[in-house]
């Protein structure tokens, strides 16, 4: 780029006889307009972009300039305008105007930082208000011996949307903390990072702790030392793994005594699944532990009293058995009504005998539960087993059993041995009369359990009763006189069944046989499985 100037040199005539040019290289000035208006439209870029306005302040004039994305921020129409800074201000909304104010004295003061930030609203007629997040810098220069403020540029950004959603949040918080304090639980929050931030006001009366004593990891003076490893070692890994959190631990309380609480906690997700926050509560079970305690020592001093009493009883039962067969055998002098006395003694000391035998095999059955170790059976094996045991009846009956192929369970084998013979010496028991008992084993695997549908051609049991046949010593057809039971065959089979995380049900028309369904475990279950449902 050259600045070119040319002159006319002329003689005393006035004619132009040369012509002077001095020309000037201004590559330099040229480059560098081109790379500051460059810069300025970069500016501008930016600016527009980041949803910035800018404004100009001139203390001078007593002017404001606007550009038009400041004018339309600040209600002043839609192109760059110039407005008398009283009125530029007067847009803040009165309850924000004398914040507002002392920044901007302090922001005015020429040997301070010259530097306002602060977030205000303004208010347009009509009502409107919108928040503005304003930042300004005041130049300040001497005019003769002082210093004065002569301009300030403003940059504001609407930041309405983002004070609503801070107010939603601080409003959530509050209802949190209403919630939460109403809670007759310890109520706490963490971050996704396991930072303690937040407890209810149940947490500070329980533990004498002050909310900022809490925080972080200072809530864990309370905890017994004696919990505190497994309590933290769960704690990490719910962090890592995101699964729900719940430990049993002792918390110590304002006066001293410990006591036995149930903490628990779920991750609260944001939609892409990241964790964004822990809630958590710890319930008091000091008491629940406490009945829980007594009542396995009741439970533990029944089950002994079962056991010794059947033991005990069974002995004097076999003698009165023997003795009665043995006066049967030996006495020739007996008359017919004597004889048929001491069958029904003997009948009734074997009925006694058996039921003794049930009752002691339905405690066993609990009190085995929690020993036993569920392993792989195979339920063919166990079948045989059990039908083994039943050849006697099938033979007097001409009964015939079906099945499918019969799959592995995880289970004790004798408990399954259990529940094949009672249902399976129910379904030739209650037969009818004039037919030969039929029984089918049907077998389908469903989720993770094999369900068994042990079908029958006998009796039935009317809707009514299907549900209290499983209850201990219910039996529908005891006054008929032929069928001989106790009554806790069905008992020991839920008891069994339902303590491997299964379920057992009847379905069944009076005259059409019926169908007993069972669930048992295909796999192995986690351990707690078993001892419910
Ligand atoms: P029991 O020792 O009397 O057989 P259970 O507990 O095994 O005791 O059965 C309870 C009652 O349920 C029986 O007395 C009988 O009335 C009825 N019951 C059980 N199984 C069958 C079946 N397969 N068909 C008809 N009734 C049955």
């Amino acid at each position: 780029w050259w600045n070119v100037m040319v002159a006319p040199v002329r003689n005393h005539a006035g004619e132009v006889y040369r012509i002077i040019s001095v020309s000037r290289d201004i590559t330099e000035r040229m480059e560098t307009q081109r790379a500051l208006k460059a810069s300025e439209a970069k500016l501008h870029l930016g600016v527009d972009v980041a949803g910035l306005a800018l404004a100009e302040l001139n203390f001078t004039s007593g002017t404001v300039h606007l550009t038009p994305a400041a004018a339309r921020m600040y209600g002043f129409g839609e192109s760059a305008v110039t407005v008398p800074r009283e009125l530029f201000h007067s847009k803040c909304h009165p309850d924000d105007r004398k914040r507002l104010e002392t920044n901007i004295a302090a922001a005015m003061d020429p040997y301070g930082k010259g530097w306002i930030g602060v977030d205000h609203r303004i208010s347009f007629s009509g009502g409107a208000v919108r928040w503005l997040r304003v930042r300004a810098q005041v130049t300040c220069e001497d005019v003769g011996s002082e210093r004065r403020p002569v301009r300030a540029m403003i940059v504001a950004m609407d930041i309405t949307s983002e004070k609503h959603l801070e107010m939603e949040l601080r409003g959530n918080e509050q209802r949190f903390r209403q919630l939460a304090d109403s809670m007759p639980q310890l109520v706490w929050s963490a971050r996704p990072d396991g930072f303690w931030d937040l407890h209810n006001q149940r947490w500070v009366e329980y533990t004498g702790l002050s909310l900022e004593d809490s925080k972080g990891t200072g809530w864990t003076i309370v905890v017994h030392p004696d919990d505190l490893q497994i309590l933290h070692e769960k704690w990490i890994l719910s962090l890592k793994t995101g699964q729900s959190y719940e430990v049993e631990s002792r918390y110590r309380r304002h006066d001293g005594e410990y006591r036995w609480f149930l903490i628990r906690a779920v991750p609260v997700k944001a939609a892409d699944g990241r964790i964004v926050r822990w809630f958590g509560t710890s319930t008091d079970i000091e008491e629940n532990r406490r009945l829980g305690a007594a009542l396995q020592l009741a439970n533990d001093d029944l089950k002994h009293f079962v056991f010794s009493a059947s033991h005990d009883l069974r002995s004097p039962l076999r003698t009165i058995t023997i003795f009665s067969q043995l006066i049967q055998r030996n006495d020739t002098q007996l008359d017919e009504n004597a004889r048929k006395l001491l069958v029904g003694i003997e009948q009734t000391s074997i009925g006694m005998s058996d039921l003794l035998s049930n009752l002691l095999t339905y405690a066993e059955a609990s009190e085995s539960m929690n020993l036993t170790v569920a392993a792989p059976v195979d339920c063919q094996q166990v079948f045989e087993r059990a039908s083994a045991a039943l050849a006697g009846v099938m033979k007097e009956c001409n009964a015939s059993i079906t099945y499918d192929p019969l799959p592995v369970v995880w289970m004790s084998a004798t408990h399954l041995d259990q529940v094949f013979q009672n249902l399976l010496g129910n379904a030739l028991k209650y037969r009818k009369d004039d037919e030969p008992a039929q029984v089918n084993i049907a077998v389908l695997r469903e989720d993770r359990h094999w369900r068994f549908s042990i079908r029958d051609n006998g009796i039935g049991i009317k809707r009514e009763y299907q549900d209290q046949v499983f209850k201990l010593f219910t039996r529908l057809h005891a006054s008929e006189g032929k069928y001989k039971g106790t009554g806790l065959g069905l008992a020991i089979c839920r008891r069994i069944v339902e303590k491997y995380g299964g379920r057992i049900w009847v379905e069944s028309e009076p005259g059409q046989g019926s169908t007993f369904h069972f669930k048992l475990p295909a796999e192995e279950m986690a351990r707690g499985a078993a001892s419910g449902r």
